[in-house]
Protein backbone atom coordinates (compact mmCIF):
# COMPACT_ATOMS: atom_id res chain seq x y z
CA UNK A 1 0.00 0.00 0.00
CA UNK A 2 0.98 3.37 -0.93
CA UNK A 3 2.19 5.50 2.40
CA UNK A 4 3.04 9.16 2.91
CA UNK A 5 0.08 10.58 1.36
CA UNK A 6 -2.55 13.19 2.40
CA UNK A 7 -5.93 11.10 2.27
CA UNK A 8 -9.45 12.61 2.64
CA UNK A 9 -12.34 9.76 3.65
CA UNK A 10 -15.55 11.21 3.45
CA UNK A 11 -17.80 9.26 5.89
CA UNK A 12 -14.79 8.19 7.99
CA UNK A 13 -17.20 8.18 11.15
CA UNK A 14 -19.06 5.64 9.49
CA UNK A 15 -19.01 1.81 9.62
CA UNK A 16 -16.58 1.05 6.28
CA UNK A 17 -15.45 4.52 6.96
CA UNK A 18 -13.66 4.30 10.21
CA UNK A 19 -12.17 0.57 8.98
CA UNK A 20 -10.66 2.66 6.20
CA UNK A 21 -9.37 5.24 7.89
CA UNK A 22 -7.73 2.82 10.52
CA UNK A 23 -5.74 0.62 8.05
CA UNK A 24 -4.55 3.76 5.79
CA UNK A 25 -3.60 5.40 8.86
CA UNK A 26 -1.92 2.56 10.28
CA UNK A 27 0.19 2.11 6.38
CA UNK A 28 1.79 5.86 7.61
CA UNK A 29 -0.58 8.23 5.80
CA UNK A 30 -1.69 11.45 6.99
CA UNK A 31 -5.93 11.56 6.95
CA UNK A 32 -8.57 13.72 6.86
CA UNK A 33 -11.78 12.38 7.89
CA UNK A 34 -15.37 14.12 6.77
CA UNK A 35 -18.04 13.83 8.01
CA UNK A 36 -21.55 15.19 8.89
CA UNK A 37 -22.36 12.73 12.04
CA UNK A 38 -25.57 11.82 10.63
CA UNK A 39 -25.53 8.15 10.52
CA UNK A 40 -21.77 7.54 11.54
CA UNK A 41 -20.46 8.86 14.89
CA UNK A 42 -17.17 10.32 16.56
CA UNK A 43 -17.12 6.98 18.92
CA UNK A 44 -16.10 5.03 16.07
CA UNK A 45 -12.82 7.08 15.49
CA UNK A 46 -12.06 7.64 18.71
CA UNK A 47 -9.21 5.65 18.96
CA UNK A 48 -7.32 7.43 15.98
CA UNK A 49 -7.86 10.96 17.43
CA UNK A 50 -4.68 11.18 19.41
CA UNK A 51 -3.17 10.16 16.27
CA UNK A 52 -1.22 13.67 14.77
CA UNK A 53 -1.69 12.34 11.42
CA UNK A 54 -5.01 12.22 11.82
CA UNK A 55 -7.75 14.90 11.89
CA UNK A 56 -11.54 15.08 11.81
CA UNK A 57 -13.71 17.75 10.04
CA UNK A 58 -17.21 17.90 10.51
CA UNK A 59 -18.95 18.94 7.64
CA UNK A 60 -21.56 17.93 4.90
CA UNK A 61 -20.32 17.20 1.23
CA UNK A 62 -23.54 18.88 -0.28
CA UNK A 63 -21.37 21.93 0.86
CA UNK A 64 -18.39 22.31 -1.72
CA UNK A 65 -15.28 21.64 0.68
CA UNK A 66 -11.96 22.95 0.11
CA UNK A 67 -8.57 21.32 1.34
CA UNK A 68 -5.44 19.82 -0.50
CA UNK A 69 -4.71 16.24 -0.60
CA UNK A 70 -3.62 13.12 -2.82
CA UNK A 71 -6.54 10.84 -2.76
CA UNK A 72 -10.19 11.11 -1.72
CA UNK A 73 -12.18 8.18 -0.57
CA UNK A 74 -15.61 9.17 -0.82
CA UNK A 75 -17.79 6.67 0.97
CA UNK A 76 -20.30 9.78 2.87
CA UNK A 77 -23.91 8.59 2.21
CA UNK A 78 -25.91 6.90 4.28
CA UNK A 79 -26.07 2.93 3.32
CA UNK A 80 -28.86 1.54 5.28
CA UNK A 81 -32.98 1.53 4.03
CA UNK A 82 -34.36 2.73 7.14
CA UNK A 83 -31.47 5.59 6.91
CA UNK A 84 -31.54 6.67 3.42
CA UNK A 85 -35.00 6.66 3.55
CA UNK A 86 -35.65 8.67 6.36
CA UNK A 87 -34.43 12.28 4.14
CA UNK A 88 -34.70 10.86 1.08
CA UNK A 89 -34.17 14.13 -0.67
CA UNK A 90 -30.90 14.76 1.55
CA UNK A 91 -29.48 11.04 0.37
CA UNK A 92 -29.97 11.92 -3.05
CA UNK A 93 -28.34 15.41 -2.58
CA UNK A 94 -25.61 13.57 -1.29
CA UNK A 95 -25.02 11.51 -3.69
CA UNK A 96 -25.18 14.15 -6.26
CA UNK A 97 -24.04 17.36 -4.83
CA UNK A 98 -21.77 15.59 -2.96
CA UNK A 99 -19.98 13.48 -5.99
CA UNK A 100 -19.96 16.79 -7.84
CA UNK A 101 -18.23 18.79 -4.68
CA UNK A 102 -15.69 15.93 -4.08
CA UNK A 103 -15.22 15.58 -7.89
CA UNK A 104 -14.33 19.37 -8.13
CA UNK A 105 -12.51 19.24 -5.21
CA UNK A 106 -9.95 16.45 -7.10
CA UNK A 107 -9.97 18.36 -10.06
CA UNK A 108 -9.39 21.69 -8.45
CA UNK A 109 -6.04 19.48 -6.72
CA UNK A 110 -5.23 17.04 -9.32
CA UNK A 111 -6.31 14.22 -6.57
CA UNK A 112 -6.74 10.74 -7.51
CA UNK A 113 -10.92 9.64 -6.47
CA UNK A 114 -12.75 6.56 -5.30
CA UNK A 115 -16.92 6.19 -5.28
CA UNK A 116 -18.06 4.00 -2.79
CA UNK A 117 -20.97 2.70 -5.40
CA UNK A 118 -22.81 -0.04 -4.93
CA UNK A 119 -24.64 -3.45 -5.56
CA UNK A 120 -27.67 -1.82 -5.76
CA UNK A 121 -27.06 0.14 -9.49
CA UNK A 122 -28.58 -3.27 -10.04
CA UNK A 123 -31.55 -3.26 -8.13
CA UNK A 124 -33.59 -6.11 -8.81
CA UNK A 125 -31.68 -8.18 -11.19
CA UNK A 126 -32.63 -10.42 -13.59
CA UNK A 127 -28.87 -11.21 -14.18
CA UNK A 128 -27.52 -13.83 -11.84
CA UNK A 129 -24.72 -13.50 -10.39
CA UNK A 130 -24.28 -9.71 -11.55
CA UNK A 131 -21.05 -8.96 -13.46
CA UNK A 132 -19.63 -4.77 -13.95
CA UNK A 133 -21.88 -5.37 -17.32
CA UNK A 134 -25.36 -5.31 -16.36
CA UNK A 135 -27.01 -2.14 -16.50
CA UNK A 136 -29.38 -3.18 -13.90
CA UNK A 137 -33.52 -2.89 -13.21
CA UNK A 138 -34.22 -0.03 -10.86
CA UNK A 139 -37.42 1.58 -9.98
CA UNK A 140 -36.80 5.15 -10.29
CA UNK A 141 -39.44 6.50 -8.29
CA UNK A 142 -39.92 3.57 -5.72
CA UNK A 143 -38.60 3.99 -2.50
CA UNK A 144 -35.57 2.90 -3.26
CA UNK A 145 -34.36 4.90 -5.85
CA UNK A 146 -32.72 7.92 -3.75
CA UNK A 147 -30.05 5.62 -3.05
CA UNK A 148 -30.17 3.31 -6.01
CA UNK A 149 -30.60 6.69 -8.61
CA UNK A 150 -28.55 8.49 -6.70
CA UNK A 151 -25.41 6.21 -6.60
CA UNK A 152 -25.84 5.40 -10.51
CA UNK A 153 -25.91 9.65 -11.07
CA UNK A 154 -22.95 9.68 -9.23
CA UNK A 155 -21.26 7.36 -11.16
CA UNK A 156 -22.60 9.01 -14.17
CA UNK A 157 -20.85 12.03 -12.82
CA UNK A 158 -17.54 9.92 -11.77
CA UNK A 159 -16.76 8.99 -15.60
CA UNK A 160 -17.71 12.02 -17.39
CA UNK A 161 -15.88 14.11 -15.08
CA UNK A 162 -13.17 11.19 -15.98
CA UNK A 163 -13.86 11.72 -20.12
CA UNK A 164 -14.17 15.41 -19.95
CA UNK A 165 -11.81 16.36 -17.80
CA UNK A 166 -9.39 13.68 -17.35
CA UNK A 167 -9.54 13.30 -13.72
CA UNK A 168 -8.16 10.02 -12.47
CA UNK A 169 -11.43 7.83 -11.14
CA UNK A 170 -11.85 4.33 -9.43
CA UNK A 171 -15.74 3.21 -9.09
CA UNK A 172 -16.29 0.21 -6.52
CA UNK A 173 -19.75 -1.64 -6.22
CA UNK A 174 -19.92 -2.75 -3.28
CA UNK A 175 -22.11 -5.89 -2.09
CA UNK A 176 -23.30 -6.51 1.41
CA UNK A 177 -20.95 -5.71 4.46
CA UNK A 178 -20.87 -6.69 8.04
CA UNK A 179 -18.56 -6.38 10.94
CA UNK A 180 -17.64 -4.50 13.91
CA UNK A 181 -18.99 -0.53 13.87
CA UNK A 182 -22.10 -1.53 12.06
CA UNK A 183 -25.17 0.67 13.81
CA UNK A 184 -27.30 -0.97 16.30
CA UNK A 185 -30.19 -0.02 14.88
CA UNK A 186 -29.44 0.54 11.52
CA UNK A 187 -32.06 -1.96 10.49
CA UNK A 188 -29.83 -4.02 7.67
CA UNK A 189 -30.15 -7.67 8.37
CA UNK A 190 -26.32 -9.13 10.02
CA UNK A 191 -26.64 -6.13 12.57
CA UNK A 192 -30.60 -6.67 13.14
CA UNK A 193 -30.57 -10.45 13.46
CA UNK A 194 -27.23 -10.04 15.76
CA UNK A 195 -29.21 -7.93 18.45
CA UNK A 196 -32.46 -9.59 18.29
CA UNK A 197 -30.61 -13.21 18.99
CA UNK A 198 -28.25 -11.74 21.31
CA UNK A 199 -31.62 -10.30 23.70
CA UNK A 200 -33.74 -13.23 22.54
CA UNK A 201 -36.39 -10.83 20.97
CA UNK A 202 -37.75 -12.69 17.80
CA UNK A 203 -35.45 -12.40 14.56
CA UNK A 204 -37.43 -10.32 12.01
CA UNK A 205 -37.55 -12.07 9.01
CA UNK A 206 -39.36 -9.73 5.76
CA UNK A 207 -40.56 -11.86 3.43
CA UNK A 208 -40.68 -15.45 3.54
CA UNK A 209 -36.74 -15.56 3.86
CA UNK A 210 -36.42 -16.95 0.63
CA UNK A 211 -34.31 -13.88 -0.86
CA UNK A 212 -30.49 -13.77 -1.50
CA UNK A 213 -27.59 -11.51 -0.49
CA UNK A 214 -23.83 -12.24 -0.31
CA UNK A 215 -21.95 -10.75 2.59
CA UNK A 216 -18.63 -9.65 2.81
CA UNK A 217 -16.89 -9.45 5.82
CA UNK A 218 -15.71 -5.45 6.35
CA UNK A 219 -11.65 -6.41 6.36
CA UNK A 220 -12.03 -8.77 3.22
CA UNK A 221 -13.44 -5.15 1.74
CA UNK A 222 -11.50 -2.48 3.18
CA UNK A 223 -8.57 -4.71 1.39
CA UNK A 224 -10.77 -4.28 -2.07
CA UNK A 225 -10.91 -0.68 -1.62
CA UNK A 226 -7.72 0.33 -1.01
CA UNK A 227 -5.92 -2.38 -3.98
CA UNK A 228 -8.72 -0.49 -6.08
CA UNK A 229 -7.19 2.75 -4.71
CA UNK A 230 -3.87 2.04 -5.61
CA UNK A 231 -4.29 0.38 -8.66
CA UNK A 232 -2.42 1.57 -12.37
CA UNK A 233 -4.62 5.02 -13.12
CA UNK A 234 -6.12 3.22 -16.31
CA UNK A 235 -8.29 0.60 -14.17
CA UNK A 236 -11.44 2.97 -12.97
CA UNK A 237 -13.65 -0.05 -12.49
CA UNK A 238 -16.55 -0.37 -12.12
CA UNK A 239 -15.77 -3.48 -10.29
CA UNK A 240 -17.52 -5.35 -8.09
CA UNK A 241 -16.26 -5.85 -4.41
CA UNK A 242 -18.18 -8.40 -2.19
CA UNK A 243 -18.08 -12.19 -1.08
CA UNK A 244 -19.85 -14.58 -4.01
CA UNK A 245 -20.82 -16.81 -1.05
CA UNK A 246 -24.36 -16.49 -1.23
CA UNK A 247 -27.35 -17.29 1.54
CA UNK A 248 -31.01 -16.94 1.99
CA UNK A 249 -32.09 -14.49 4.81
CA UNK A 250 -33.19 -17.71 6.91
CA UNK A 251 -29.73 -19.40 6.30
CA UNK A 252 -28.39 -16.36 7.95
CA UNK A 253 -30.94 -16.40 10.91
CA UNK A 254 -30.00 -19.83 11.41
CA UNK A 255 -26.53 -19.63 10.73
CA UNK A 256 -26.15 -16.60 13.68
CA UNK A 257 -29.44 -18.72 16.40
CA UNK A 258 -26.76 -21.03 16.10
CA UNK A 259 -23.91 -19.15 16.61
CA UNK A 260 -25.01 -17.08 19.67
CA UNK A 261 -26.68 -20.00 21.11
CA UNK A 262 -30.35 -17.76 21.42
CA UNK A 263 -33.85 -18.76 21.96
CA UNK A 264 -35.07 -16.35 19.80
CA UNK A 265 -37.90 -17.81 17.67
CA UNK A 266 -38.22 -16.50 13.82
CA UNK A 267 -40.90 -14.19 13.16
CA UNK A 268 -41.70 -13.16 9.74
CA UNK A 269 -43.14 -9.49 8.37
CA UNK A 270 -44.01 -7.98 5.14
CA UNK A 271 -41.31 -7.72 2.77
CA UNK A 272 -40.47 -3.94 2.32
CA UNK A 273 -41.36 -2.69 -1.11
CA UNK A 274 -39.12 -2.90 -4.31
CA UNK A 275 -36.77 -5.28 -1.73
CA UNK A 276 -34.07 -7.01 -4.44
CA UNK A 277 -34.96 -10.97 -4.65
CA UNK A 278 -30.97 -11.87 -5.00
CA UNK A 279 -27.96 -10.47 -5.31
CA UNK A 280 -24.16 -12.32 -5.55
CA UNK A 281 -21.35 -10.42 -7.20
CA UNK A 282 -19.48 -11.75 -9.98
CA UNK A 283 -16.00 -11.16 -8.98
CA UNK A 284 -13.75 -12.24 -11.71
CA UNK A 285 -12.79 -9.08 -12.81
CA UNK A 286 -11.71 -7.93 -8.58
CA UNK A 287 -9.41 -11.13 -9.27
CA UNK A 288 -7.61 -10.62 -12.40
CA UNK A 289 -7.46 -6.38 -12.09
CA UNK A 290 -6.46 -6.19 -8.29
CA UNK A 291 -5.44 -9.75 -7.14
CA UNK A 292 -8.05 -9.92 -4.78
CA UNK A 293 -10.48 -11.71 -3.43
CA UNK A 294 -11.95 -12.24 -0.08
CA UNK A 295 -10.88 -15.03 2.62
CA UNK A 296 -13.53 -14.62 5.62
CA UNK A 297 -15.87 -17.13 5.72
CA UNK A 298 -19.42 -16.30 7.00
CA UNK A 299 -18.90 -18.25 9.96
CA UNK A 300 -15.93 -16.61 11.45
CA UNK A 301 -16.86 -12.92 10.12
CA UNK A 302 -19.98 -13.40 12.17
CA UNK A 303 -18.43 -14.19 15.44
CA UNK A 304 -16.07 -11.43 15.49
CA UNK A 305 -19.12 -9.27 14.73
CA UNK A 306 -21.10 -11.07 17.34
CA UNK A 307 -18.01 -10.89 19.47
CA UNK A 308 -18.54 -7.00 18.87
CA UNK A 309 -22.51 -6.62 19.49
CA UNK A 310 -21.64 -8.36 22.71
CA UNK A 311 -19.33 -5.69 24.41
CA UNK A 312 -21.73 -3.01 22.76
CA UNK A 313 -24.87 -4.22 24.80
CA UNK A 314 -23.08 -4.83 27.67
CA UNK A 315 -21.51 -1.49 27.87
CA UNK A 316 -24.97 -0.04 27.68
P1 LIG B 1 -22.61 4.37 7.28
O1 LIG B 1 -23.97 4.93 7.34
O2 LIG B 1 -22.10 3.65 8.49
O3 LIG B 1 -21.55 5.49 6.91
C1 LIG B 1 -21.83 6.59 6.08
C2 LIG B 1 -21.14 7.81 6.67
O4 LIG B 1 -21.41 8.94 5.83
C3 LIG B 1 -21.66 8.16 8.07
O5 LIG B 1 -20.59 8.38 8.94
C4 LIG B 1 -22.48 9.43 7.83
O6 LIG B 1 -22.54 10.27 8.97
C5 LIG B 1 -21.74 10.05 6.66
N1 LIG B 1 -22.56 10.98 5.87
C6 LIG B 1 -23.82 10.78 5.39
N2 LIG B 1 -24.23 11.85 4.69
C7 LIG B 1 -23.19 12.75 4.72
C8 LIG B 1 -23.00 14.05 4.18
N3 LIG B 1 -23.95 14.65 3.46
N4 LIG B 1 -21.82 14.67 4.42
C9 LIG B 1 -20.86 14.08 5.14
N5 LIG B 1 -20.98 12.85 5.68
C10 LIG B 1 -22.14 12.20 5.47
O7 LIG B 1 -22.55 3.41 6.00
P2 LIG B 1 -21.42 2.41 5.51
O8 LIG B 1 -21.99 1.05 5.54
O9 LIG B 1 -20.14 2.68 6.20
O10 LIG B 1 -21.32 2.83 3.97
C11 LIG B 1 -20.27 3.67 3.50
C12 LIG B 1 -20.40 3.84 2.00
O11 LIG B 1 -20.30 2.57 1.36
C13 LIG B 1 -21.71 4.45 1.54
O12 LIG B 1 -21.46 5.36 0.50
C14 LIG B 1 -22.52 3.28 1.05
O13 LIG B 1 -23.43 3.65 0.06
C15 LIG B 1 -21.43 2.37 0.52
N6 LIG B 1 -21.86 0.96 0.57
C16 LIG B 1 -21.93 0.26 1.73
C17 LIG B 1 -22.36 -1.05 1.73
C18 LIG B 1 -22.43 -1.88 2.99
O14 LIG B 1 -22.88 -3.04 2.94
N7 LIG B 1 -21.99 -1.41 4.12
C19 LIG B 1 -22.78 -1.65 0.53
C20 LIG B 1 -22.75 -0.89 -0.63
C21 LIG B 1 -22.27 0.40 -0.61
N1 LIG C 1 -34.17 -8.18 6.24
C1 LIG C 1 -34.90 -9.02 7.05
N2 LIG C 1 -35.04 -8.69 8.37
C2 LIG C 1 -34.46 -7.59 8.91
C3 LIG C 1 -33.71 -6.73 8.08
C4 LIG C 1 -33.58 -7.06 6.73
O1 LIG C 1 -35.44 -10.05 6.60
O2 LIG C 1 -34.63 -7.38 10.13
C5 LIG C 1 -34.00 -8.54 4.81
C6 LIG C 1 -34.35 -7.42 3.83
O3 LIG C 1 -35.72 -7.45 3.51
C7 LIG C 1 -33.48 -7.81 2.64
C8 LIG C 1 -32.23 -8.43 3.29
O4 LIG C 1 -32.62 -8.80 4.61
O5 LIG C 1 -34.11 -8.78 1.85
C9 LIG C 1 -31.04 -7.48 3.36
O6 LIG C 1 -31.48 -6.27 3.92
P1 LIG C 1 -30.50 -5.06 4.26
O7 LIG C 1 -31.35 -3.92 4.70
O8 LIG C 1 -29.43 -5.52 5.18
O9 LIG C 1 -29.74 -4.73 2.89
P2 LIG C 1 -30.21 -4.57 1.37
O10 LIG C 1 -31.66 -4.88 1.21
O11 LIG C 1 -29.89 -3.16 1.05
O12 LIG C 1 -29.37 -5.56 0.67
Amino acid sequence: MHNNQRIVVTGGCGFLGSHLCEKLLAAGNEIICVDNCFTGTKANIFHLMDDRRFEFLRHDITFPLYLEADQIYNLACPASPIHYQHDPVQTTKTSIHGAINMLGLAKRINAKILQASTSEVYGDPRQHPQTEAYWGRVNPIGPRACYDEGKRCAETLFFDYHRQHGIRIKVARIFNTYGPRMHPNDGRVVSNFIVQALQDKPITIYGDGSQTRSFCYVDDLIEGLVRLMDSDDRFVGPVNLGNPSEFTILQLAEKIIEITGSRSKLKFEPLPKDDPRQRRPDISLAGTALQWQPCTPLEEGLQKTVAYFEKLLLNK
